[in-house]
């Protein structure tokens, strides 16, 4: 099976992350899209809301129950220790031999995969499906995916999905300040979010 992975801290997820996992789909003619909500990640403090982590998971069940080549992988999201992309493909690899691996994500990531723990370990286990977003245009996209598999010799394809600019830091500051968040999100999460009172009490930045 060809698996598309959509990893990220999903704090919370939105129809960015969702749309990139369907056109990846769709372009790749892919079997199943796992969304891998990670735990404890290295790079970046997640919101010290009480059970973040748990409100992350659901929120992404919430998100894919209605689209069946969708899952939820808490391979990451079990882990007490810091879980490593590296690591993660490789464990795939290992545990999943039949099935071919492809990494989805967006600009911003594919521009700091460099500074990834053991990043170059990466690239033997998949193929990384980068989208455009935010002021990244297609002709630096082109260069940093030429970059990548000069050096490292990284299998990169370029994924077409619409720009949305859209992400989970604009979300948590608009439920922050109690604006609108509908369409962002699936109403599901949405629902969620508001019911939940999560993001109350971010400060603003
Ligand atoms: P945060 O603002 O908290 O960093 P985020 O919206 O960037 O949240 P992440 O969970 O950090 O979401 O992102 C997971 C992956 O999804 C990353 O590879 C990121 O580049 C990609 N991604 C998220 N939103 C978009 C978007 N609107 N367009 C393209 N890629 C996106
Ligand atoms: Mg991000």
């Amino acid at each position: 099976m060809k698996i598309g992975i959509m990893g990220g801290t999903f704090d919370p997820i939105h129809i960015g992350h969702l749309l990139l996992g369907e056109f990846a789909y769709e372009q790749f003619q892919l079997d199943e899209i796992w969304f891998l909500p990670n735990g404890n990640p290295p790079h970046k403090d997640v919101t010290n809301t009480e059970g973040s982590l748990s409100h992350r998971i659901k929120m992404v069940e919430l998100a894919i129950s209605g689209t069946p080549h969708f899952k939820l992988s808490i391979h990451e999201a079990v882990k007490t220790e810091h879980a490593y992309t590296y690591k993660t493909m490789q464990e795939f690899h290992n545990l999943y031999p039949g099935n071919e691996f492809y990494f989805i994500l967006g600009a911003d990531s594919l521009f700091s995969i460099e500074q990834w723990k053991y990043f170059r370990e990466i690239f033997p286990t998949c193929t990384i499906l980068a989208a455009m977003r935010d002021d990244k245009d297609i002709a630096e996209m082109q260069k940093q995916i030429f970059h990548l598999t000069e050096t490292y010799g990284a299998k990169i394809e370029l994924l077409c999905a619409p720009l949305l600019e859209i992400s989970s830091t604009t979300i948590r500051k608009r439920a922050a300040k109690g604006l609108i968040i509908r369409y962002m999100v699936p109403d599901s999460v949405a629902a969620y979010i508001k019911e939940r009172h999560l993001y109350r009490g971010e400060e603003e930045s």
